[in-house]
Parts: C-alpha cells; structure tokens; sequence
C-alpha cells in the first residue's frame, strides 16, 4: 500500500485539511487479458484478488463488478462472524476464517471495527436444548469455543430478554469469539490491498458470457468488451446459477431474497447477538447504536434485491416476543440481498467440469463470515488447479457423490 493509515497520517491530515488523502484503490479500465478474471466484486472475489497477489504473486487479475464494489450480499448482511459449526470440515473451515479476522485489520492496515462481543442462540422447547448440547459438544470436540447457558444465565447476560414470552427460553449457548465487524471497512480494506499489490479493479463492468474453446475456459464477455483470460472464478452469489448457465453447467441452487433491517439508534443496550433459529431471528447492536435485526430467507425464488413483507412482519413479531422494549423503536432501513442456497446449506468451492473454472457460491446466508478464508482457500484453488486442502469436501461433485455436509442448523437461521 502507498499510503499507511496511522494515528500520525490522521492527525497530519486533520491538521491540512483532508487534503493529503490518496483513493484507497484504483478503479481501472479493463485489459484485453488476464491471468486471473474475478466476476463479482463481493467479500469473496476482492479477497481471492488479495491472497492470489500477495501469497501467490499473481499481478495479472481483474475484479469484474457490475455495479460497485460491496453492492451485493456483503454489504448488505448483518455481520455476524462465528465458527460454531458442527461438522469437523465446516468447523476448521469456518475457524480458520474467524482467525484471519481476528487479525484482519492489522494484516490489511485498515479497522475493520471487529467487536467479539459472543453471540448467544436460544433453545425453546426441550427438544431444542438436546441438539443445542448435542451442537454444543461437536463445536467443542472440533476445538472451537462453545459454552452451554441456563436460561438464567441467559437472563443475567441480557437482561432486556423476555424469557417467559410465547416462546420461553430454556437455555442456549453461546461462542464468545464470535461478533460482527464493518462489512464495507472489509470490503474496501481487501479492495485496497488487492489493488495495491497490482489487481485490477473494474466497476459497472457486467459479464454477460463465458468464452469457451471446448472444454476449456478462455475469456469472458462483457459490458465493456471481450477479455480472454486463462483462469475464470464466479464469485457472484445468488447470480451463480446464471453465470455458470453460461458455460453450461446447471448448479444445485436456490436463489431467494434475504433481509435485514435496523431501527433508529439508542444507547447502548444490547453488548451481544442474540439469536433464535427457531422463531428466525437476530439481533445485534451496531457501534452507532441502530439495532440490527435479520430473519430467515423469503420462502419463494427471486433474484430481486427486495425482501416481501410477510416476512419483514413475522421478523418484527418475533423479535418483540424476545425483545418487548424494542417495540417503541422505529425501523429506519429496512433491505434484501439475493442469496444462493444450496440443498446442504454448505458453500460450493472450488474446480467445475470446465477447465479453469472455478466457483465460489452457495455461500446463502452465511458467506460473510467466510470471506478472508474463502478469499485465501480459493486463491490456491485457482493458482494450483486443486483444490485447498480445507475445502476439498467442498466440491460441486459432492451432490453426485452425496456426500453433503448438512449444516442446516449451523446456518443461523431456518431457509
Ligand atoms: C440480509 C443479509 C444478511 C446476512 N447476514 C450475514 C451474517 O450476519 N453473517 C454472514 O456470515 N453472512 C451473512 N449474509 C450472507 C453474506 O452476506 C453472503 O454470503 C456474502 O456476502 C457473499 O459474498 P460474495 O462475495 O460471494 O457475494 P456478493 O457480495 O453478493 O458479491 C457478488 C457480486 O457479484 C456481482 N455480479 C453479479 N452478477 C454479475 C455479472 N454478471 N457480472 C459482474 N458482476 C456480477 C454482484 O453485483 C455482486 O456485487 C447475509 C446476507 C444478507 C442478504
């Protein structure tokens, strides 16, 4: 990076005038070629155009965003990282991704405001609370922190829950490592440590076909032109089916709207996440004292940006079951993101039936959490023709093999 952030660099330009301040990337023009061509300019692509320069020297990359960067889902989610996953592959996956963030901002020289605050998932009915220790004892064999609560502790920990509504909290259990962080900080801290270490990043650029020359990749169409390219990665989310309709492939997915709201900021109130699977709600504080609330997916497909409005009154409903103090709070944004959901509810990473085509989508509900390690796994899948280590059980060929890797309950909330 050209320019380092330090407490000196602010106070030097709080003293000048702001006037000393580079972009912290460069918005390029497209090439006519690439080593590397990125589609989608989310969490996932910027970081894979992060780790294949600077782990693997790679200069030769462009990032293809159709609109801005962070448009799509990771600038739209709620935030939440945590590695409470179930099965081992997820757990060290999803682990090692909570690490990389746990020295993000040091590592990429930008805050990314990471705050582990823990989260805590509710158990309501007894039948819940069994998995809940059943789920409990997996994340801890895996080697990941999880604690059991009563739902005493529960109540001392946040006092504002109403533990006796129509749905009663037994108990729960919590991760303390896991939190939120900015997701824009994310974004544009990996957009400006890919640039700098010489990616291309390209804005309201669209790719409208994949070039072929048998079974191979060679290129892609765009908005802007043609660009020939040896390696291609879809990092598009719930565009993923149709990008890889492009090259001929059909992809185990589902595309709907998932959506998020927050109301007008108070003082804080609120120092964890609460979560219930079961009646699909989130709830978190943001830094500016807004309450962040999530629910599950809408229950049809879409590939709209637009949540419908049964399901923006059911999250509402059910979070002032939990949360009755919250019901003078007005909702100040409310919003969707279109997200790509698998039948296992686990990503799809990794090589394609088309030479040097790689995908990186499935990620539904929960790829937020997953970017740095999903940047760093992906950038070796695409240098080494293989796929990483920690993600081989990832593959697309696992709904032929059936091997899935159910992580229905670890997905947060019900889709
Ligand atoms: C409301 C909501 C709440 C969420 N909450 C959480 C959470 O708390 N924790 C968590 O871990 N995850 C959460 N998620 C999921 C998470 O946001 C996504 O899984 C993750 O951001 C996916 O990142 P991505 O880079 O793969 O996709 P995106 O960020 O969606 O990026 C894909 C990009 O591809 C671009 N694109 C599409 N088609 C084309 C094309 N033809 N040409 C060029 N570019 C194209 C899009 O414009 C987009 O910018 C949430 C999602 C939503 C919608």
């Amino acid at each position: 990076m050209k320019q380092r952030y330090s407490f000196l660099r602010l106070a030097r330009e709080a003293f000048t005038g702001n006037k000393g301040w580079e972009p912290a990337w460069q918005d390029a023009e497209p090439r006519a070629s690439y080593d590397v061509v990125i589609v989608g300019g989310g969490g996932h692509g910027l970081a894979t155009a992060y780790y294949l320069t600077k782990v693997h020297g790679v200069r030769s990359v462009a990032v293809l965003e159709k609109g801005y960067i962070g448009g799509g889902n990771s600038g739209r989610n709620t935030q939440v990282s945590r590695s409470n996953y179930f099965y081992p592959v997820s757990s060290s996956f999803y682990d090692r991704s909570l690490q990389l963030y746990e020295s993000l901002a040091r590592e990429l020289n930008f805050n990314v405001m990471l705050s582990q605050r823990g989260l805590i998932a509710l158990a309501h009915s007894e039948h819940e609370l069994e998995l809940t220790r059943r789920w409990v004892n997996g994340i801890r064999m895996n080697g990941v922190d999880a604690e059991e609560l009563s739902a005493a502790e529960i109540g001392r920990r946040v006092p504002i829950l109403n533990l006796r509504s129509r749905y009663p909290v037994l108990g729960g259990f919590t991760q303390a490592r896991a939190g939120i962080s900015r997701h824009d900080a994310v974004i544009w801290a990996f957009a400006r440590a890919a640039s700098a270490g010489g990616a291309d990043i390209v804005q309201g650029c669209e790719v409208t076909g994949l070039r072929r020359d048998g079974e191979r990749i060679v290129g892609v169409e765009t908005s802007r032109g043609s660009i020939a390219a040896e390696r291609v990665l879809l990092s598009v989310a719930g565009h993923s089916s149709v990008l890889a309709g492009m090259a001929g492939l059909r992809l185990p997915l589902t595309t709907m709207a998932l959506q998020a709201m927050v109301t007008e900021p108070v003082k804080p109130i609120l120092d964890t996440v609460v979560l219930s699977g079961a009646i699909h709600t989130y709830v978190s504080q943001s830094d500016r004292g807004e309450i962040v609330i999530g629910g599950g997916a809408d229950v049809y497909n879409s590939y709209s940006q637009r949540g419908s409005l049964a399901l923006f009154r059911n999250t509402v409903a059910a979070t002032l079951e939990l949360f009755p103090c919250f019901s003078r709070l007005k909702i100040m944004r409310q919003w969707a993101g279109a997200v790509d959901v698998t039948p296992d509810t686990s990503p799809i990473m990794g090589l394609t039936p088309v030479r040097g085509l790689y995908l990186s989508c499935g990620w539904g509900t929960g790829g937020y959490k997953a970017i740095p390690a999903g940047g760093e796994t992906m950038a070796y899948t695409v240098v080494n023709d293989r796929p990483h280590p920690l993600i081989g059980a990832f593959s697309l060929d696992r709904f032929e093999q059936g091997a899935l890797i159910d992580e229905g309950a670890a997905a947060g909330v019900a889709h």
